[in-house]
């Protein structure tokens, strides 16, 4: 079965008010949209709720974090199953974000995917090297790591609710987008990986997309790569070239 194209948005720390809020979702609900393409948005979470109610009933949410446990004394946290007793379909883990920022390590990463699936979310789980690693020749090494403290953690059947984002650290926020060459090397990588760590039926069916500067311009040629399935998009989820990248298929 052919792999159904994914493209996310993840707002991150954004937007900075209701209004732009609202002028964004205008823009999303009276967009002509590839019907072909699984569309997921991921606002802050307080405006998770909000968003899933203004927005046409084609895009889902996600939220952009979530901690690994059910209930319980962990401040400023939200759990799986409030996320997923709330309608959320969907779950951001890993990015690189929240690695660097907030020191979560792969492992801290594992258990949230775990938490997130037995919770019934699907989870976007986000990869990436930092350019010295690249420089390295240690890129395969780095995703491969993170991935293999997931897989660790997981069963073979978790593999169909989650999509992987490879995202190289150097590209996110900067403009610098990685060659459609360089993504589809990195995307097979991974995918050869999955047939060896997993199952060769995870590898075949698992969507990898690819993040980091990802813009109008350059979406249709990375999405010409038979293993790029797909975006998650910074920035530019926050202007209307979002509709294009959607789109980057059509
Ligand atoms: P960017 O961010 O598109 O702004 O580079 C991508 C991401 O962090 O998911």
């Amino acid at each position: 079965m052919p792999r159904q194209f994914f493209v996310g948005g993840n707002f991150k720390m954004n937007p900075a008010s209701l209004e732009q809020k609202r002028s964004l979702v205008k823009v999303l609900n009276d967009a002509e949209i590839d019907s072909a393409t699984e569309v997921v948005v991921a606002p802050p979470s307080l405006y998770l709720l909000p968003l899933k109610e203004s927005l046409r009933k084609e895009i889902q949410v996600a939220a952009q974090n979530c901690y690994c446990k059910v209930s319980g004394a962990f401040t400023g946290e939200i759990s799986p199953a409030q996320l997923a007793d709330a309608g959320v379909p969907y779950v951001i883990l890993g990015h690189s974000e929240r690695r660097t920022l907030f020191h979560e390590t792969s492992e801290l990463v594992a258990l949230k995917t775990k938490a997130a699936l037995e919770g019934h979310l699907k989870v976007i789980l986000c990869v990436g090297e930092t350019l010295e690693e690249r420089e390295a020749g240690k890129t395969a090494d780095v995703v491969n790591s993170q991935l293999r403290a997931v897989v660790s953690a997981l069963k073979e059947s978790d593999w169909s609710n989650i999509v992987i984002a490879y995202e190289p650290v150097w590209a996110i926020g900067t403009g610098k987008v990685a060659t459609s060459a360089q993504a589809q090397e990195a995307h097979a990588d991974i995918r050869a990986f999955l047939k060896e760590a997993v199952s060769p039926a995870v590898s075949e069916s698992t969507r990898i997309i690819y993040g980091g500067s990802v813009t109008a311009a350059n979406c249709k040629e990375l999405s010409t790569r038979p293993d790029v399935d797909g975006f998650l998009v910074g920035g530019a989820s926050l202007k209307p070239e979002f509709i294009d990248i959607i789109n980057a298929k059509k």
